[in-house]
């Protein structure tokens, strides 16, 4: 294929749109508006001189189970994946913690009365991951290459986190399901709750949830690294203003959600698309904070330090609960608070001696609430002394989370709701085409979603190249 093309947006999924049209002989400019690429997958010193923290995304169940990551040389432009010893670990409030364990059949094990119960639940997708993540990481379609394994996937995705944590005895292991579904941004009452659970639950067992040496930006290095020696240029400092500036490309993809794209289409995309755009809904937000820290953090359940993840948030009902209030618009007293201790697992991240924390709860999208004391009164739960721990913080509003990547819309990390009709039409039923012929839209606000995993980026270069052809 010959041609030039533009990517708007740096992120992991303008990168991965990038390499795929410039592996197909594209020449592909990327121009990116921050001074470092990488979106939500950068690392840098918030804090202190020495600490490196995760700006957006730390933990990689997708990145590390994406086909079209796997597809790419990573390791060779240094990328390398670190495991923790457990997968994720949930304190509870008896001071004890049920910790999930990478091989299933130790994790079954552990889960003791609802072993089985896990087993059965997540074995079938977990054996099959190489089948089942191309299926899942696509637009919905009712051809499947494998539709049996789907069928059976599609019938507890579409369930909330609520009737299918019903399967399981021991509340301990209700508390697990819940804190794997709180991640969808969904009421754990509502339909596909239960989706993000099965989607983040399985690959814990089929690829890990591991994070990467110094940090997501060596995800984002390595994909600019190869994408370089295939041609491709990232421009950096380069913010799109409009894609009338674009006229010499024959391809312009765009890593925008729809908002963004709205603002400078212009006349390129057509009225009617942009109202379709302007109906798009935005999820939750995020409130976090980076922490630089004296000492591993002192949980109570000693074992949480075999985990980079950490859910905090006690049981289903208090979890689902927390999650309940964001979506009908207010904040929990005690928000359910998700954590990463990576510099437990890679040196690179702190002075010797010191570590880092990366914490955030969810907020309604927006929020100007400062959520600081109820996110530490929740590590202060699971780990009294946390706060005396704590050399410096770095907070981040939902709207400080958008200034340093724009489409962190309203603090939403996902790239819009993910609910069943945005599930469907996302953002509209193009998918990644637009009303422009050659104009498309490649990010987390297309299918399948957020997440480090490239796969947006993927899917929407492979269907302009199609359509160029
Ligand atoms: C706090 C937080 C925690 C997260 N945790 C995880 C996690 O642990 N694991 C995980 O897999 N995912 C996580 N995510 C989600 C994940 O990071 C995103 O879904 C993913 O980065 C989306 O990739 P993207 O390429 O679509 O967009 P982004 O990564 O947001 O990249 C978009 C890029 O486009 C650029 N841009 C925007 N407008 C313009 C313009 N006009 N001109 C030029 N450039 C422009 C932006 O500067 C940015 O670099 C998290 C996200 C956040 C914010």
């Amino acid at each position: 294929m010959s041609g030039k093309a533009c990517v708007i947006g740096a992120g992991p999924n303008g990168l991965a749109a990038a390499i795929v049209l410039a592996q197909s002989g594209m020449q592909v400019d990327v121009m990116e508006t921050e001074s470092t690429p990488g979106g939500a997958a950068r690392t840098m010193e918030l804090t202190l001189p020495g600490f490196l923290h995760d700006f957006g995304s730390a933990v990689y169940p997708m990145g590390a189970g994406s086909p079209f990551f796997s597809s790419l040389p990573m390791s060779e432009y240094g990328l390398e994946w670190i495991h923790s010893p457990a997968v994720l670990a949930h304190p509870l409030d008896d001071g004890t913690a049920v910790m999930l364990e990478r091989d299933l059949g130790e994790a079954s094990e552990s889960l003791g009365v609802d072993g089985i119960a896990w087993d059965k639940l997540v074995r079938p997708f977990v054996e099959r991951w190489v089948e089942f993540a191309p299926e899942v990481l696509r637009p919905v379609s009712f051809f499947s290459r494998h539709p049996w394994l789907m069928a059976q996937f599609g019938m507890l995705a579409v369930q909330s986190a609520q009737a299918v944590s019903r399967r399981f005895r021991s509340e301990r292991t209700q508390a697990l399901f819940a804190g794997f579904a709180a991640h969808s941004f969904l009421g754990l009452d509502e339909p596909l709750s239960a989706a993000f659970a099965i989607m983040l639950a399985v690959p814990a067992h089929a690829v890990g949830w591991p994070i990467p040496r110094g940090g997501a930006q060596s995800i984002t290095n390595a994909l600019c690294g190869f994408l370089a020696t295939l041609g491709g240029k990232v421009k950096t400092a380069s913010r799109v203003e409009s894609l009338a500036t674009l006229a010499k490309y024959d391809l312009v993809l765009c890593d925008l959600t729809p908002r963004q794209l709205v603002r400078i289409g212009g006349s390129k995309l057509s009225d009617g698309y942009k109202r379709r755009l302007g109906l798009f809904r935005y999820g939750a937000g995020a409130f976090k904070v980076d922490y630089a820290l004296s000492d591993p953090i002192p949980w109570k359940a000693r074992e949480c330090l075999r985990a980079a993840t950490v859910h905090l948030g006690g049981g289903f009902s208090e979890i689902a609960a927390s999650e309940k209030a964001v979506r009908s618009g207010g904040h929990a007293d005690h928000p359910f608070v998700l954590l990463a201790q990576p510099s437990l697992f890679d040196r690179t991240r702190a002075p010797a001696g010191k570590h880092t924390a990366w914490a955030y709860c969810h907020v309604p999208n927006g929020s100007t609430v400062n959520m600081l004391e109820r996110l530490e009164d929740q590590i202060e739960r699971f780990a009294p002394g946390f706060c005396d721990c704590v050399l410096a913080r770095c907070v981040f509003s939902p709207a400080d989370l958008e200034s340093m990547d724009a489409n962190l819309v309203g603090g939403d990390v996902g790239g819009g709701v993910l609910d069943l009709r945005q599930f469907l039409f996302r953002p509209t039923w193009r998918h990644y085409a637009t009303s422009a012929h050659n104009i498309y839209i490649c990010s987390a606000s297309t299918p399948p979603g957020g997440g480090v995993h490239g796969m947006c980026g993927y899917h929407a270069a492979k269907m302009a190249l199609s359509r160029l052809k």
